[in-house]
């Protein structure tokens, strides 16, 4: 019988590569309208072109070895690039920004030509039914059955993996598996602002990344910076906690405005042409789970992704492939 998988991000397509590899049949339901998730890449419209950025995450770093073969596998395709940015942290000091130098100890990867490259590359030849949101489980005797938005209800399958952030999975899990739901409710994503910025001319700003102190603004980074993302000035900004929290509800165009003004007043740079906003209301988890994964074996359903170990990519990826070995042995 088939494993239902919901979420095709790194979390899911990792799961569902390991099973696959395994012998076992999977299918992925994924609410987006294609592969990214966090990984997504945000177009835009300017009087220059088409723009696009990486609005959520940045890049990636390979650690364990068996992601270090997929990171390894997809730049030899192609879909992943090196990445080696100037990286400074900024912070003020007698109302003056200063500059220190930051090193990486580990290579820093992107998708090529964009972020959700990589999730597009990891989703090749699983089937996916995009546009699909699930909106209830149900445990019945030939199965478990999946209610999705717009499709209804789909079923039977031998398990499902829940492979959305915490806070999604907790509501998807009252009715169906108390532990689990314990576990999602006991682990808190943090929300995040992100704007996208255009210049119509080179900045003079040095540095590529800057992790800042001291600002509503924790990250800035010249989106241009990355391979293959064309010749125009583009930066992504991302605010801080504690500043999403306090401007959730914010206008986005309000909040494009404030992170651009401050951006700007930093830099001294002029003002965009063009900015954008998008609220990542689950971005990056702040109390990850015990373990990689859960798993609630009466019932067969688990569930997976960054928020059982770390905000990373890298773990989103663990946690999958870790879920994977519960179903394969
Ligand atoms: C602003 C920001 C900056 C970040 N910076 C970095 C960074 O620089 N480096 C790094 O390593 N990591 C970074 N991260 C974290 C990284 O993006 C995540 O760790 C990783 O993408 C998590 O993968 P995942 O598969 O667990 O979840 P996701 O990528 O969130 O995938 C979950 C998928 O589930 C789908 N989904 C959700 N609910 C449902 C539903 N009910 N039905 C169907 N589908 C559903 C979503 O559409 C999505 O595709 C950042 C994240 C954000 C938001």
């Amino acid at each position: 019988m088939t494993i239902a998988i919901i979420g095709a991000g790194v979390a899911g397509l990792s799961a569902a590569a390991s099973l696959k590899a395994a012998g076992r049949e999977v299918i992925l339901f994924d609410k987006g309208r294609g592969a990214g998730g966090r990984l997504s890449t945000r177009r835009a419209a300017s009087p220059l072109g088409e723009l696009r950025f990486d609005h959520g995450a940045q890049f990636l770093t390979a650690r364990d070895q068996g992601f270090r073969n997929l990171v390894s596998d997809l730049e030899q395709r192609g879909h992943v690039a090196k990445w080696t940015p100037t990286r400074v942290a900024l912070s003020k000091t007698g109302g003056s920004w200063s500059a220190e130098a930051l090193h990486a100890d580990d290579d820093w990867y992107v998708g090529a030509p964009s972020m959700n490259s990589l999730v597009k590359a990891m989703a090749e030849g699983h089937e996916v039914r995009w546009g699909e949101r699930a909106v209830a489980l149900s445990m019945r005797e030939d199965g478990r059955y999946v209610q999705l938005d717009p499709s209804g209800w789909q079923g039977p399958f031998d398990a499902v993996i829940l492979a959305i952030p915490a806070e999604q999975a907790k509501e998807l899990l009252a009715n169906t598996s108390a532990d689990l739901a314990g576990e999602a409710a006991a682990s808190a994503t943090a929300p995040c602002w992100a704007a996208m910025l255009a210049f119509d001319a080179p900045l003079k700003t040095e540095w590529d990344v800057a992790e800042i102190a001291g600002s509503p603004l924790g990250l800035a980074v010249r989106n241009s910076s990355k391979p293959g993302r064309g010749d125009e000035e583009t930066f992504v900004l991302h605010a801080t906690p504690e500043w999403t929290r306090a401007n959730v509800d914010m206008a986005k165009e309000d909040v494009a405005a404030e992170l651009s003004r401050l951006f700007c007043e930093m830099t001294g740079a002029d003002a965009p042409m063009l900015t954008a906003a998008h609220r990542w209301l689950y971005a990056k988890t702040q109390t990850p789970a015990a373990s990689p994964f859960g798993w609630d074996e009466d019932r067969r359903i688990g569930i997976i992704g960054d928020w059982r170990i770390a905000p990373r990519i890298e773990a989103a990826w663990q946690s999958g492939h870790a879920m994977a070995s519960v179903l394969t042995d």
